[in-house]
């Protein structure tokens, strides 16, 4: 297959930031999509230091010129550049109404030959695929966080989707430097359905005072060898992400199993992030 070469990316938060830096450094076009100008500006400068920071790490390497990396990489906030993307990754908010949004604007922009991936933690495929056209052409492509640094990808097949549009994503991905996992599509995946339900839980040890969190995140490191613990990781993933995708799971299987711990909804309500604002579980004095 020819290489793609134009990637649209939808949502510059925590992953649209990564994946568009990925595709950047492996030689894409990137037309990177948000809300505001705000955003973007953020976005920019996030991806120019994670593209120095990895400099650091590897020295080795012949590191291309962090400029060029980003000439690469166009944001905006007009959706009617991605007519021209071969491709597209959509990385928005964790939230049904803002993705069948989002989904109805790109069937409307983009060729009709144009793949959409879904990087969702627990939506649907096959739901976003009834919000669109073109049901055999969207795939999910859960990447992992931070993307430049994860090797693996976990995609997911649609009811519809087509096995054209699986090896166009294993495609990219490949491009990407990465592989995939394929699975069949269910709320939650593999990962999520697991890991969500285990933070959740890890929640409500604090929130009954059995443990503290470092003590929690000890135990999963130094017993069971872990590299992070269920609290750490949520701090990573960010709180609101979390809570947002156990609703997912809890609206999606109608099972009490997935209900979100009150602690975290509090702290989601507080603005306690995790990373990205500075504060969750774990304190990050400005680091991000
Ligand atoms: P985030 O909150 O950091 O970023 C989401 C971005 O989407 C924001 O910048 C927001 O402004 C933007 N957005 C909202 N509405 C939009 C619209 N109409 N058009 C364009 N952009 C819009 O969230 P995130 O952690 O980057 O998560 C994004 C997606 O990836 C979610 O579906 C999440 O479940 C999934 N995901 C997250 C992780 C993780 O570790 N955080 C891992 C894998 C997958």
């Amino acid at each position: 297959m020819m290489k793609i070469q134009v990637v649209g990316v939808v949502g510059a938060g925590v992953m649209g930031i990564g994946v568009a830096q990925n595709l950047a450094q492996t030689g894409h076009q990137v037309i990177l999509v948000d809300i505001s100008e705000e955003i973007l500006d953020k976005a920019k400068k996030e991806i120019k230091n994670n593209i120095r920071f990895q400099g650091f790490f590897n020295k080795n390497e012949k590191a291309e010129n962090p400029d060029n990396i980003l000439h690469r990489i166009k944001f905006s906030t007009n959706y009617k550049f991605l007519e021209s993307a071969e491709f597209v990754i959509e990385n928005a908010t964790e939230k049904w109404d803002i993705k069948k949004e989002i989904y109805a604007q790109l069937d409307a922009i983009c060729p009709p030959e144009t793949v959409f991936a879904a990087n969702t933690s627990a939506i649907s495929i096959t739901r976003i695929g009834s919000a669109t056209k073109r049901a055999d052409k969207i795939i999910g492509m859960h990447f992992m966080n931070p993307v430049p640094m994860k090797p693996m990808v976990e995609m997911i097949r649609g009811y519809h989707t087509s096995d054209e549009t699986i090896s166009t994503a294993k495609e990219l991905l490949a491009q990407m430097g990465k592989e995939g996992i394929l699975v069949n599509d269910s709320p939650g995946f593999v990962s999520n359905r697991v890991l969500m339900l285990t933070i959740n839980e890890a929640i409500f040890l604090i929130q009954d005072q059995v443990a503290s969190v470092s003590e929690v995140d000890r135990i999963f490191k130094t017993c069971f060898g872990h590299k992070m613990g269920p609290l750490e990781t949520a701090d990573l993933i960010g709180l609101d992400t979390i809570l947002f995708s156990v609703e997912v799971l809890y609206e999606s299987f109608n099972d009490s199993k997935y209900r979100p711990c009150p602690l975290l909804k509090k702290m989601v309500d507080a603005g306690l992030y995790g990373r990205k604002s500075g504060q969750g579980f774990y304190s990050y004095n400005g680091a991000i």
